[in-house]
């Protein structure tokens, strides 16, 4: 059962991902996630790629690429546990070892097709021992989890937000965030298809690169040549 607390406590908000690239669909709607929650940071936490998922991006330029997004927005900061713990990345392991070392209650922000795959995830039941989950939209459909997730769903959806600040763990809140259709696919593949270019436009799927990755962010992948085919 969640713990109850009578006084109001710290929360920490932790995006996790591969963030290969890190995107404004990323930031943009975690960020109004957190206002909508009346959470000031946002933690940025990659983790480890499985090897068959490799796309030629090192560890370190994912967390390079996420280093500049914190230095050019206060609100977003690194963790970083996860690329410490053993392969391959497990959710509910890092947040019981997050756990271990924080007090604070944890709000795990997620996209709405991580939720739908949710009964996908290890040990997918165990996650709210540890944390608050919260769901961001990543589609213009309301929100509507396949069967096998659906009756855990009602079970432990609150409709008051504030529960993050009176308990510690066992909620999820669906949060209506804007939409921001774009995804780290859809950035790679465009990426790639312009890697010879300074052009990021690309014309099957009229993806302006630009409008979803921060300058800093681009300039590192033009200097470190990523995402070339
Ligand atoms: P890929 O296309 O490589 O699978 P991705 O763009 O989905 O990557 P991830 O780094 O895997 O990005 O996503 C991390 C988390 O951010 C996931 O919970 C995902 O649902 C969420 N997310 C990613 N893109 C968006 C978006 N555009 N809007 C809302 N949430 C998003």
């Amino acid at each position: 059962m969640a713990n109850a607390k009578t006084e109001q406590m710290a929360v920490k908000a932790i995006l996790g991902g591969t963030f290969n690239p890190p995107h404004q669909g990323h930031i943009g709607a975690a960020l109004s996630a957190a206002d909508k929650l009346g959470i000031q940071d946002v933690y940025l936490m990659p983790c480890k790629l499985p090897p068959h998922k490799s796309v030629d991006v090192t560890q370190a330029h994912r967390v390079n690429m996420i280093a500049l997004c914190c230095e050019h927005n206060q609100r977003l900061k690194q963790e970083l546990i996860e690329l410490s713990l053993p392969s391959p990345s497990y959710t509910v392991k890092t947040l019981r070892e997050l756990r271990k070392s924080n007090s604070d209650t944890i709000c795990f922000f997620i996209g709405a097709d991580s939720l739908y795959n949710l009964d996908k995830w290890y040990e997918w039941q165990q996650l709210l021992d540890y944390c608050h989950l919260v769901v961001m939209r990543r589609d213009d459909e309301v929100f509507s989890p396949p069967s096998s997730v659906s009756s855990w769903l009602n079970e432990h959806v609150a409709t008051d937000s504030n529960v993050i600040y009176k308990l510690s763990h066992g909620k999820v809140l669906l949060v209506e965030t804007p939409l921001f259709p774009i995804s780290s696919t859809e950035l790679r593949a465009s990426l790639s298809s312009n890697a010879s270019s300074d052009v990021q436009l690309r014309s099957d799927t009229n993806i302006n690169v630009s409008n979803w990755v921060s300058n800093p962010v681009l300039e590192y992948i033009k200097e470190n040549q990523l995402y070339k085919s």
